[in-house]
């Protein structure tokens, strides 16, 4: 059975109370649809460990910084809602803009420092967009459990800040990256890629397993990363926008991993842009 799809926050509110008060807990995966396994990852999660469960489906204007991706952004409703019905979720939230930002909108929520790179230095006020609708997405649902993608690792560090610092009472939860067969990184941009690009996708999580290793061998990172932007380049990607090691507590650049670190890459492949990211073993300082 399909699940049932809630337009407007009136209704959500209506659903919400009622599971408030027979003291049911209330998980939220927050989605710009185009559903694949690895948004689904985050709804089995959700499942597991929360008696109901909210999925959202929004595209969100505030996040794109390019008229053009919105406007090209896939949008598949009556597919996303076939794939949630094995999940027995108990409401598919899909506001129109309306919901989320009524006549008169007027604040931005906007996290300071760790938005300063990476995705956040190339998309100016993506964060900002982000944060603003999940803060909305967390306080319309009042969700217990928020679940999120280490795909987007930086997004998920984001929201667990804002979430803390506003003190919305939901614990932010992090989930693995799902990918295909191949390494590439599940993503609803996928389905952009022509199949020329998408054969040649994969070469970008292949060369971050690659660095990893050496880095996890002792190499240092700068060598490594000028000869990952050439393969990249030379593989077909036209633009990478960053390929980097940063630290996971405050996504601090590294030349070692000798903390907990990720390699974090952008980059583009015939006009669509691809992120990964990856964890690296850390490698004690010597000396
Ligand atoms: P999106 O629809 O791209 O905004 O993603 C919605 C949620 O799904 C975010 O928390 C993403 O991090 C997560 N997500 C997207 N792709 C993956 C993936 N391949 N594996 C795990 N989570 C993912």
């Amino acid at each position: 059975m399909t699940p049932p799809i809630v337009r407007t926050l009136a209704e959500l509110r209506n659903a919400t109370r009622g599971w408030h008060r027979a003291g049911e807990s209330i998980g939220v995966v927050p989605t710009m649809g185009a559903l694949h396994d690895g948004h689904l990852s985050l709804v089995a999660a959700a499942k597991a460990a929360c008696d109901r469960v909210i999925v959202t489906i929004f595209v969100n204007p505030k996040q794109f910084n390019q008229a053009s991706d919105l406007d090209n952004y896939p949008r598949t409703e009556e597919e996303d809602a076939r794939k949630l019905a094995r999940f027995a979720v108990d409401a598919v939230y899909v506001p129109d803009v309306s919901q989320i930002y009524p006549e008169g909108f007027a604040t931005n929520v906007s996290v300071g420092g760790m938005t300063d790179v990476l995705c956040g230095a190339h998309r100016p006020g993506h964060f900002d967009g982000v944060a603003t609708v999940v803060s909305k997405l967390f306080t319309q649902t009042s969700a217990d459990k928020g679940f999120f993608g280490e795909k987007d690792f930086q997004q998920l560090m984001v929201v667990q800040r804002m979430a803390r610092d506003l003190d919305i009472p939901i614990e932010v939860v992090g989930c693995p990256t799902i990918r295909e067969e191949d390494g590439l990184a599940m993503s609803s941009r996928n389905l952009l890629l022509s199949d020329r690009a998408r054969i040649k996708a994969p070469l970008l999580s292949e060369v971050m397993q690659e660095v990893a290793e050496k880095l996890a061998a002792g190499e240092s990172f700068a060598p490594l990363q000028a000869a990952a932007v050439a393969r990249l380049t030379s593989g077909g990607f036209t633009d990478i926008d960053y390929f980097e090691l940063r630290s996971c507590a405050a996504l601090e650049a590294l030349e070692w991993p000798t903390e907990p670190a990720r390699l974090f890459a952008a980059a583009w492949l015939a006009g669509v842009r691809l992120i990964d990211n990856i964890d690296v073993p850390v490698v004690p300082a010597s000396g």
